[in-house]
């Protein structure tokens, strides 16, 4: 089969990789249907978010078909389709036991595509408890997106709106802002969704919640959305990992902050507005307990539009091509802002077909 190796920033190689087999009683194997790009995958690839292995297979956000289980695998079966949980955890290290799964001091060795190997392949292997059976009536395409929904609800949690009416703003219109609009909707709020890029802009205005907004600046937006130029900012979930130190000294007393970008960018806050001010600055990363199958409820409900979130699919062979469609260029060895309608870009070793 093939598969996508890292080896180093910017020496990515697709590499033909003996096939993967059920060799444990609990294992699962399946053959991959889609992989989706994640802004981990490209940090990894541009050398800016260095965590991965050399040698190791990436890519985590991953649906597809059972090929293969293992003789104790009872609840599922060869030819159903799954959507996989890339994040195992151990439920035994003192993370795990204190609601921070995400955080499991077992992570290492078992994180797909960051030290164990992941999905931009023909086949991933993981064991039962990790798959869950997608219904006939929902697509693949949108279940691949069950990963970043269940990092988007775990980041949900963290926040605690002072009020439904809190003013709440989203930075950065790729799948996680467009995901958290959703959700940050579907718990009763009405943020607005902030992109620099007009492509990026367009295509995510045609994908929002009801009520909900998108607009090219927080100018605009305070202007045109609330009416208001000088109107608050209480709740701000930055996916750009770029605006804390330009919007902190603006948020509204009691108002909070979450970056969730994976850049590397140190910034400097006032202590005395954190504590004079009552603010909270969050950050969030990957699933808590729970989340994958609130996310996989979302979707499989038709509750969040998984599917529709998605601008661009393409066979593994032509990987750099989807890269490219998210700004990282391969080739060039140069990652920036994406400029064309690009969202969810999903990888699809199988094809395309379902
Ligand atoms: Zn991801
Ligand atoms: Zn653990």
């Amino acid at each position: 089969m093939k598969a996508l190796k890292y080896r180093g920033p910017w020496d990515v190689e697709l590499s033909e990789v003996p096939d993967l087999h059920a060799t444990g009683d609990d294992d699962v194997v399946v053959d991959i249907s889609y992989c989706g790009v994640c802004g981990t995958d490209l940090g990894i690839v541009s050398g800016s978010y260095p965590v991965a292995v050399p040698g190791v297979t990436l890519g985590h956000e991953a649906s597809g078909v059972i090929a293969e289980i293992g003789p104790a695998v009872t609840s599922i079966a060869v030819g159903d389709r799954v959507v996989i949980n890339p994040t195992p955890y151990c439920g035994r290290c003192r993370m795990c036991r204190t609601q921070r799964i995400n955080h499991c001091v077992g992570k290492h060795g078992t994180e797909s595509g960051v030290s164990y190997d992941g999905a931009y392949a023909g086949r991933y292997r993981t064991t039962s408890a990790f798959v869950h059976r997608v219904p006939d009536d929902v697509s693949l395409r949108a279940a691949a997106l069950t990963e970043p929904l269940s990092c988007v609800v775990a980041g949900a949690r963290k926040l605690q709106p002072p009020s439904l009416s809190a003013y709440t703003y989203v930075f950065g219109a790729g799948p996680l802002g467009l995901l958290y609009t959703w959700v940050l909707s579907l718990k009763g709020l009405t943020p607005v969704l902030i992109e620099h890029s007009a492509a990026r802009l367009e295509f995510a205005r045609d994908r929002l919640p009801d009520g909900t907004a998108a607009y090219a600046s927080l100018e605009e937006a305070r202007s045109k959305y609330f009416n208001d130029p000088a109107a608050p900012i209480d709740i701000v979930v930055d996916t750009t990992s770029a605006l804390l130190e330009d919007l902190f000294p603006q948020m509204a007393p009691g108002g909070t902050y979450m970056s969730i970008g994976l850049k590397e960018k140190v910034a400097s806050i006032d202590t005395m507005l954190l504590a004079d001010r009552s603010l909270s600055v969050i950050g969030s990363i990957d699933s808590l307990h729970g989340s994958f199958d609130e996310a996989f409820h979302l979707i499989t409900t038709g509750r969040v539009p998984a599917e529709r979130l998605v601008s661009h699919v393409v066979p593994l062979d032509e990987f750099r091509t989807g890269f490219a469609a998210l700004g990282c260029d391969v080739g060039a060895r140069r990652f920036g802002p994406a400029e064309q309608a690009s969202c969810k870009v999903l990888i699809a070793p199988g094809g395309g077909g379902e």
